[in-house]
């Protein structure tokens, strides 16, 4: 479970409302049993159940379990598609070692507000799921022309262009070094006409073809990602 608080030894953690509902109700858990806690910096301890209500419980640290480990710096870079595979791509992302989900607004993106909040959520359920000791930040949507900006000259940029721009992923990036990463995917409608072309300020922009066919936004960043992390060997 993941919690906010410190995981010293004796510590006393608090278990929010929908926390205490999973472990009593779903694990039907009482107090006295082990759980295991990661707040996303400490490593992963082994508590004990201390109270377990219906609104609230507790837990008392018992030993450190997993010390903290880097997790990738690899970040997603996705224009914000329909709720459900939003939702989808902040899953998937955290179970592939994501470290930022970041929405970017391009041209021919549809929707109205990216429900951060709701990813946020996700990214936490899904790092609990997959036993990361991470949680994936969550950035605020920003515009594609935008990027170049401010954009850390050290982070090498991986477009995902499904229209022949990019060689085969794996032949692209088979020299790929561990260092800061982002991948970019884009809408349901694609990138516009000439709208890569105002990331060509990035220093490090390497573009790759993910196969002959036309993968959906979400697919391609589950493919993407996959090869990626199998490259890293994370
Ligand atoms: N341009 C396509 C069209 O209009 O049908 C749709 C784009 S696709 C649904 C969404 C995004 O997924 C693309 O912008 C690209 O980033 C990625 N993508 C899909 N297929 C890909 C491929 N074969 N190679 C690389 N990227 C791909």
């Amino acid at each position: 479970l993941h919690v906010a608080g410190d995981l010293t030894i004796g510590a006393e953690v608090a278990l929010d409302e929908g926390q205490a509902h999973y472990l009593r109700n779903v694990l039907r858990l009482t107090p006295g049993a082990r759980v295991a806690l990661f707040n996303g910096r400490d490593g992963e301890a082994a508590a004990e159940l201390q109270t377990l209500g219906k609104k609230s419980g507790s837990a008392r640290v018992l030993s450190q379990t997993r010390p903290q480990t880097p997790e990738p710096d690899l970040w997603l870079l996705f224009a914000p598609l329909k709720r459900a595979r939003v939702d989808f791509i902040a899953e998937k992302a955290t179970e592939l070692g994501v470290s930022r989900l970041a929405p970017v607004i391009t041209r021919r993106t549809q929707g109205g507000r990216v429900p951060t909040d709701r990813l946020a959520a996700i990214a936490v359920e899904a790092a609990e799921q997959c036993e990361r000791l991470s949680i994936p930040e969550v950035a605020e949507p920003v515009s594609l022309v935008d990027l170049p900006a401010d954009w850390p000259a050290e982070r090498r940029l991986i477009i995902c262009d499904e229209t022949g721009g990019g060689g085969p992923i794996a032949s692209v990036l088979a020299d790929l070094a561990p260092g800061p990463l982002a991948v970019l995917i884009g809408p349901e409608g694609g990138f516009a006409p000439g709208e890569l072309e105002t990331l060509t300020d990035i220093p490090l922009v390497t573009r790759v073809s993910l196969g002959p066919r036309i993968l959906r936004a979400d697919t391609a960043a589950v493919a993407v990602l996959s090869v990626v992390q199998s490259l890293l060997g994370d």
